[in-house]
Formats: C-alpha cells, structure tokens, sequence
C-alpha cells in the first residue's frame, strides 16, 4: 500500500535487514526499541490491524512469532499487538511486538 511505512520495507526500499522471513510475513528489529531484543512480525499483505485480519492470517502469524523465537533462541518473551490509534498504535499495518530481556 502506498504511504504505508511497513509496506515500503517489506518492498525492500530501505534495505531493512530481516531476521526472519517466509510466504506469510518478514519479522526484522523495531527502530526504537522498548527490551534488549525488540521484534515486529509482520504480515507480506497490508491489513490495517487486528481488526482487519483474518483468523488464518493471524494463527499464520501466531506460528511465525513461534519460529523466529526458537531460531533466535528466545525462551522467554512478551507478545504485544496494538489495535487502534487508542491503544497506542502508530504503524497501520498489523504487526506483532516481540519483546525480551529489559522490557521498559
Ligand atoms: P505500534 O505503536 O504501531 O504498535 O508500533 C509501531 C512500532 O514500529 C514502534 O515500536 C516503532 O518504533 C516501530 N517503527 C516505526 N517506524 C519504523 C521503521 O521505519 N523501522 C522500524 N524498524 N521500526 C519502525
Ligand atoms: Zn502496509
């Protein structure tokens, strides 16, 4: 989607580095990190939030945070989804915080 930060670095525009990626959805570090390992998971398709995603795309996302956890051995972690511009969501492509270690 055009204007939508997190669809410009899936596209590849910023050379964004990625920790993990597969046909559902890329997971790469958050710029401004709130825990020593700070993760987004984010889904390949523009869905605007929880709201808008359906139940496969978010169990397909659900695994995803499973497998990037194991392949960077993180054991222990918290799992944050903001839906709405009241909960504090900024970015309006659906995306999944992984956070360990430090949480702030
Ligand atoms: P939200 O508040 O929408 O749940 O979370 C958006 C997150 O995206 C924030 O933690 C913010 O630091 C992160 N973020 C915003 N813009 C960028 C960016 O251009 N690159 C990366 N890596 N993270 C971003
Ligand atoms: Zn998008």
């Amino acid at each position: 989607m055009e204007d939508c930060i997190f669809c410009k670095i899936i596209s590849g525009a910023f050379g964004t580095e990625f920790v993990y990626e597969d046909e559902t959805a890329v997971v790469f570090k958050d710029i401004n990190p709130k825990a020593d390992i700070h993760l987004l998971v984010v889904p390949k398709v523009h869905v605007a939030d929880l709201n808008e995603c359906s139940e496969e795309l978010i169990g397909k996302l659900m695994a995803v945070v499973k497998k990037v956890t194991v392949k960077e051995g993180i054991k222990s972690y918290r799992t944050v989804i903001n839906t709405g511009k009241d909960a504090g969501q900024e970015v309006f492509h659906l995306h999944i915080h992984i956070l360990s270690g430090g949480i702030k």
